[in-house]
């Protein structure tokens, strides 16, 4: 999509970005298997878990090779202690934590904790609250955790989706903490944020939307349908926002979405704080999702949502690394987002070549998503 005259005059500004990355992130591995199950018998060669350590590698590879690198200050998250985690945990499920910790296994269906993995885990959380102090404190504008494991679907009480600790609910409660009134939470990783939903469900206080392929609920640990009916309840009704994306839907559909519910819905909210659950497992060559949003997809949501921050924020802006398992094309919508929250054109182009538009398969799904949707 070309970049509109109020877009070209966004990109003469410029700000810097916190990143908190810690090299222990690299360290973390979960056991090879069938994708994210449990080894074959029948297969000879299995295959790393998707939530590999790659992913994050490149990400930090190509924010360090690009131009976008002299906007960028690197920090070094803190592991975060059980108080912190307990803002959003319960008690029993840290110490249950713990004890998965000590061997290492499953601590839900396709989520494994690696022996000794807790410490990343904290990392990982760490990197999160620690992003929301540097915007809160004044000294960035915007941070962004470049941290693993993700975070957004792990529940109060639950492990989901290679999830453990809740980095986006963490960086929320920081910002409450601190004095922030209304925050808003935009989370475009492919997947329902239900950890997210599940924590602040029956708050007003704080705005959660997740734009997610319509994937419905998957077991156990992952109940939430992630459909529009999905509103929140008591002081939190109408405070959740889902908004089940048809499959294959690619910039078009997302863009679209994000126009004609996401901003609204935060403009409404006037938040005073934003986070961004950012997964880029949205994008076209994913083997996690089953959408089609490219770099210039990326791009155009992030423009929209840095939009959001300047007018209600005064630009703040604080992301957690979400998805995104393909380790060579993800880091790239990574690196695309970053460029667009900092104003500054990619120089370097989508490597691999462009599916087929969305257009003809999914824009009247998702026209009929807007008109069914109660809230919009
Ligand atoms: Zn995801």
């Amino acid at each position: 999509m070309p970049i509109g005259k109020k877009q070209r005059k966004m990109m003469k500004e410029t700000s810097m970005l916190s990143v908190f990355y810690h090299p222990d992130f690299l360290q973390y591995r979960i056991p090879a298997g069938v994708f994210d199950g449990e080894p074959s018998d029948y297969l000879d060669l299995q295959i790393d878990q998707p939530e590999g350590p790659e992913r994050i590698r490149n990400t930090k590879g190509v924010l360090e090779r690009t131009a976008v690198s002299g906007q960028l200050e690197w920090r070094v998250p803190h592991a975060a202690s059980d108080e912190e985690l307990s803002r959003f945990h319960t008690r029993e499920y840290i110490e249950r934590l713990k004890e998965f910790d000590l061997a290492g296994d499953y601590v839900s269906q396709s989520t494994y904790l690696p022996k000794g993995g807790l410490h990343t885990v904290r990392l990982s959380a760490g990197a999160a609250i620690g992003a929301a102090r540097q915007v809160l404190a004044g000294t960035s504008r915007m941070a962004y955790a470049i941290s693993r494991p993700p975070s957004h679907h792990a529940q109060p009480g639950e492990a989901d989706g290679y999830c453990f600790i809740n980095g986006v609910g963490l960086a929320t409660l920081e910002a409450i903490r601190e004095g922030c009134r209304r925050v808003a939470v935009i989370d475009w990783d492919v997947h329902h944020g239900n950890g997210t939903q599940v924590g602040f469900y029956g708050r007003d206080d704080v705005l959660t939307i997740s734009l997610h392929m319509d994937h419905g609920a998957w077991g156990p640990t992952h109940v939430q349908t992630g459909d529009v009916d999905e509103i929140g309840e008591g002081r939190g009704e109408g405070y959740n926002i889902n908004l089940p994306i048809p499959f294959g839907a690619g910039d078009y559909c997302y863009n679209r979405i994000m126009e004609c519910c996401v901003v609204p819905a935060v403009t409404e909210f006037n938040p005073d704080f934003i986070v961004l659950a950012n997964g880029q497992d949205a994008n076209q060559f994913d083997p996690n999702g089953r959408q089609c949003v490219t770099m210039a997809g990326y791009y155009q949501l992030a423009l929209q949502v840095r939009e959001l921050a300047r007018a209600h924020c005064g630009g703040r802006l604080v992301m957690t690394q979400e998805g995104g398992y393909n380790p060579t094309y993800a880091p790239y919508c990574a690196y695309s987002v970053v460029c667009a929250l900092l104003a500054e054109e990619p120089e370097i182009a989508d490597p691999i070549s462009f599916y087929p538009e969305d257009a003809v398969r999914a824009d009247r799904d998702v026209e009929a998503l807007i008109a069914r949707h109660p809230l919009f």
